[in-house]
């Protein structure tokens, strides 16, 4: 087993100051993976006395040799790829060739559009040109504390860490217990690029310890946060009496509205998007409202789709979906695919249980329900597993009233060959992203939502701003 029982603090790796030992747990096997520590408050405290000291000479290095230093991050990722599938695999069950592509690939794809947007960051510019002593500067906010899960580990590592380090922010990074294996080797990576000590911080830990010591430390200017709504609110309420700022992603309840003129691929489409990653993407398609002419069809290639898709050990190579990441979110996604035959929704695909050629392992059925109604607990709230769920709808307006009534709004999805209708769309959905036949979100484009699913805006030239205070300067001399 790996043991790693100590944190990254001021360009070293220290051991913790009190023994708490946390077993991570392989979905996979149920078997520990890995020995870690879980942090106190006198670990938290080291890094963020670490980061505070570090701060006043990073945020006046060069930006372009910050960005250097991002640009050498991204050279230990290209040699160490392959450790970071199989750290994220075995952490919280990604099946191998997905975990390389898609979950490892998260950080090349956001290092690399971070890289392109950091050139069009203005550190200081003029307010217009009526006013000639007028400036408007960016600057880092100062020590930012960065508290991550485990559904996209390397993700959401890349989205805080990197435009924190580019703004010329010092961090501490608490990764999630679940899936604290590629944050270390991310801390490797930062270490070998030789960011000066003190810059970036890893404290391992839950979210009652160093989570909250950081949300309330009076030294973190910022917590940037991703992970549930609960925890959202926990950290806002934390933070409020030291007043610094927080950014939240948070989770989702996606409507994927498929009109009856959509392109045949598309409900296949939004089942395979649904189930990837095992359905545990803040943005999942998880509603699917089709309009009524296509629905029983659509229902049945639903199905069909959804028994189709293979589950099986995170080790083993494929396209297939593994586990979920631990027993409780097992039984918690179990206890909503009893409540969607309870409540009278009707399954068409998976259902309750391991799949049957898995004895062991944290495994749900890729699992449809059809003929679910507005209001039922399995359209409002979020699942975080792969389950869909299926509703008809006559027009437009029911369409949009549907999805817009949800406390959630991350992203939602239009299928449609009308150009003015899913322009119509675009603008009446409630949620930070639209995505519209398939089309991809472009690169250097920000991920984050608004509600319930929080309103921080990562990647891209936003991503960067997030870290970066805005000041107002009069009387400048040319
Ligand atoms: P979680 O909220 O339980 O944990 C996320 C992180 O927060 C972990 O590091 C955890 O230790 C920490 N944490 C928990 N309670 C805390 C507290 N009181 N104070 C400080 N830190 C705390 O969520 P999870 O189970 O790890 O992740 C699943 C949830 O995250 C889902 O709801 C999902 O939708 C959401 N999510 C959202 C996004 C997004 O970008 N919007 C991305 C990924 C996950």
């Amino acid at each position: 087993m790996i043991e790693k029982r100590q944190f990254y603090i001021n360009g070293r790796w220290v051991d913790p100051v009190q023994k708490c030992d946390h077993l991570v747990i392989n979905p996979s096997t149920e078997e520990p993976c890995a020995l870690i520590s879980l942090g106190s408050d006198a670990d938290s405290d080291a890094a963020v006395s670490a980061a505070k000291a570090a701060l006043s000479n990073w945020a006046i290095t060069a930006p372009t040799k910050r960005k250097r230093y991002v640009e050498a991050i991204l050279s230990e990722f290209e040699r160490r790829r392959q450790e970071m599938a199989e750290a994220i695999s075995i952490e919280m069950g990604a099946p191998i060739d997905f975990a390389f592509s898609a979950q490892a690939g998260c950080l090349e794809w956001h290092l690399k559009n971070f890289l392109v947007a950091f050139d069009e960051i203005k550190w200081l510019r003029p307010l217009n040109d009526r006013s000639p002593g007028s400036r408007i500067a960016r600057e880092p906010i100062g020590v930012v504390g960065l508290i991550t899960p485990w559904n996209w580990p390397m993700n959401q590592v890349t989205l805080k860490v990197i435009p924190a380090l580019l703004a010329g922010c010092t961090c501490v990074l608490k990764p999630s217990e679940e899936a604290p294996l590629s944050s270390m080797l991310f801390a490797e990576f930062v270490h070998d690029a030789g960011i000066p000590a003190g810059v970036f911080n890893l404290v391992n830990g839950d979210g009652a310890g160093v989570g909250t010591r950081l949300s309330s430390h009076p030294d973190v200017d910022m917590i940037s946060f991703t992970g549930s709504t609960r925890a959202g609110r926990a950290i806002s309420k934390a933070a409020a009496e030291t007043l610094k700022l927080v950014t939240l992603e948070l989770g989702g309840k996606g409507a994927n509205l498929i009109f009856a003129d959509a392109d045949d691929a598309a409900v296949e489409r939004g089942v395979r998007d649904m189930m990837s990653n095992s359905g545990q993407s803040c943005n999942a398609p998880s509603r699917m409202l089709v309009e009524r002419p296509l629905y029983d069809r659509a229902v049945k290639i639903a199905a069909e789709v959804a028994n189709s898709i293979k589950v099986g050990p995170a080790s083993e190579h494929g396209d297939h979906i593994g586990p979920v990441v631990n027993k409780r979110q097992w039984d918690l996604i179990q206890s909503y695919i009893r409540k969607g035959t309870e409540e009278g929704s009707r399954l068409v695909a998976g259902g309750p249980g391991l799949p049957h050629h898995l004895n062991r392992g944290y495994y749900v059925r890729p699992t449809v329900f059809a003929d679910v109604r507005p209001g039922m607990t399995i359209e409002r709230e979020e699942i975080f597993g792969p389950v869909l769920t299926m509703m008809p709808f006559d027009s437009e307006e029911e369409a949009i009233q549907v999805a817009n009534d949800t406390p959630y709004g991350l992203t939602n999805y239009v299928q449609t060959q009308d150009d003015a209708r899913r322009n119509r769309l675009a603008l009446k959905l409630k949620s930070g992203m639209v995505q519209m036949n398939g089309e991809p979100l472009a690169a250097g484009v920000f991920f984050g939502g608004v509600k319930a699913s929080g309103r921080a805006r990562e990647g891209g030239v936003w991503g960067i701003e997030e870290f970066l205070e805005t000041k107002a300067i009069s009387g400048w001399a040319d």
